[in-house]
């Protein structure tokens, strides 16, 4: 335990100090729950979600991006049922006046015996009586002087000031899918797909989340990259699309450099499911603080589609050209968490030497393909050429860094903590015969390249 936890302080730690992540608004005190990327961070998610897009949608001919407003009709979430169901039980000490989640004051205080209970989904009333039979106390001042526990509703309210008073109740969104179910019509109508096909989109999504969130595992507003996979079940089995998904999701995270073995899928039991899933597996990745989820996979059924059909009224059954036939489609749901994607890497490509600390990031993952250093940084003809050689790479759309500070120990050293992989020097040999030095971040072994053949070796 104690060094996973160091493990997890180290990372937060780099994240603040190289510009990943810093905690948000920290010179008020801070908000619990939110997080802020700093310049480095960006980078890195951006790469994530380019590479998700690029493997997901561009290069699929059964996959459309969409865009989808945060901002929806409240009947949206009434239909979907999250008005409803999308709640967590929460129960307050009355001594500290400390507001817990109930289920994870349960699974955290088995947690801490050793043992092991799931309690996701249960009853009001089935968790006050474990809370009652194992007295669990307070962690924050250690009475126990509960509460009832009671439902608290995840979804954010806000109003709108546009339209009158009574009806201005809105939430921001908190999930991305019924962007995808209310545009279902619009994207018939517009691009005439043919079934099995889906729709996409990456975007933020708010929960009200009580929970204290292991740093950006669990935030208060994430952007989540998702889609919808569409298809005719009297055509095609569940279970084989299912399967179908499982597999791409995973072959994609292990294609970014995460290892097998700190990959596990767990499926939902039937208590914990969301409402609108017939089926639901996460994909586990080993944290520092354990396997926790980082990818979501759910059989919606024709759940949302029919209910929408049912309360807006719009016809939302595709119709088959072959026979004829109208029907509504089902749903298979790959979700994919990028705030997670994002610690998962850090924590996978995380590595302590001897000399140094390295992050092992895929090199379309890291921040910076490639830095560029001149030898010393008081020779003008040196500085000159690796500014040339700098402004070629960005050029030719490479993410590069430029760095003259200190000695080439320092720059290597700093370069390593960010998880560069590649680093060029320009040095006095090339201004003789036009080579550098190239080197390799995990070998860290050096080699003398042309500097037109620079970009081949990146
Ligand atoms: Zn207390």
């Amino acid at each position: 335990m104690q060094e996973t936890d160091n493990l997890q302080q180290k990372i937060v730690s780099l994240c603040k100090r190289r510009g990943f992540v810093y905690p948000g608004s920290e010179i008020y005190g801070g908000l619990a729950n939110t997080y802020d990327y700093g310049p480095l961070g960006v980078l890195m998610m951006r790469n994530i979600q380019n590479l998700w897009w690029e493997n997901f949608v561009t290069k699929r001919k059964d996959i459309y991006g969409l865009d989808t407003a945060a901002f929806m009709s409240p009947e949206v979430w009434i239909s979907s049922g999250h008005t409803a169901n999308f709640n967590e039980v929460l129960i307050d000490c009355k001594e500290c006046k400390q507001r817990t989640g109930a289920e994870k004051l349960i699974e955290a205080f088995f947690e801490n015996q050793g043992k092991s209970l799931k309690v996701e989904g249960r009853k009001e009333e089935e968790l006050e009586k474990i809370i009652t039979e194992e007295k669990i106390p307070c962690p924050e001042c250690g009475s126990f002087n509960w509460t009832k526990p009671r439902k608290f509703n995840n979804l954010f309210e806000t109003h709108i000031g546009i339209v009158p008073e009574n009806r201005s109740l809105n939430y921001l969104r908190g999930e991305l899918a019924q962007g995808m179910f209310v545009n279902f019509k619009n994207v018939l109508d517009s691009q005439r797909p043919k079934l099995p096909f889906g729709l996409a989109q990456i975007g933020t999504v708010f929960r009200n989340e009580i929970t204290k969130g292991n740093f950006i595992f669990r935030t208060l507003e994430f952007t989540l990259m998702e889609f919808e996979y569409f298809f005719n079940p009297n055509e095609q089995k569940w279970e084989e699309i299912f399967d179908y998904w499982k597999k791409e999701m995973k072959d994609w995270i292990v294609s970014l450099g995460i290892s097998q073995d700190k990959l596990r899928w767990r499926t939902h039991t039937e208590k914990e499911r969301a409402h609108y899933s017939k089926k639901t597996e996460d994909l586990d990745f080993e944290f520092a603080v354990g396997f926790k989820e980082m990818f979501g996979l759910a059989y919606r059924t024709d759940f949302d589609l029919k209910n929408h059909t049912e309360k807006s009224g719009a016809d939302l059954r595709y119709l088959e050209p072959e026979s004829g036939n109208k029907f509504i489609p089902h749903v298979v749901e790959p979700t994919f968490g990028s705030s997670r994607i994002f610690l998962a890497l850090l924590t996978n490509g995380y590595v302590e030497e001897e000399n140094r600390v390295v992050l092992k990031l895929h090199k379309r993952v890291a921040p910076y393909r490639v830095a560029v250093f001149p030898l010393v940084k008081n020779k003008e003809n040196l500085v000159n050429k690796a500014r040339e050689i700098y402004e070629d790479l960005l050029d030719k759309g490479f993410s590069v860094d430029w760095d003259d500070r200190g000695n080439i120990g320092k720059r290597y050293f700093a370069q390593d903590e960010i998880g560069t992989p590649y680093c060029v020097t320009v040095d006095y040999q090339t201004l003789e015969d036009s080579t550098v030095t190239i080197r390799d971040r995990d070998t860290m072994e050096q080699e003398r390249v042309k500097i037109e053949d620079i970009s081949f070796r990146l």
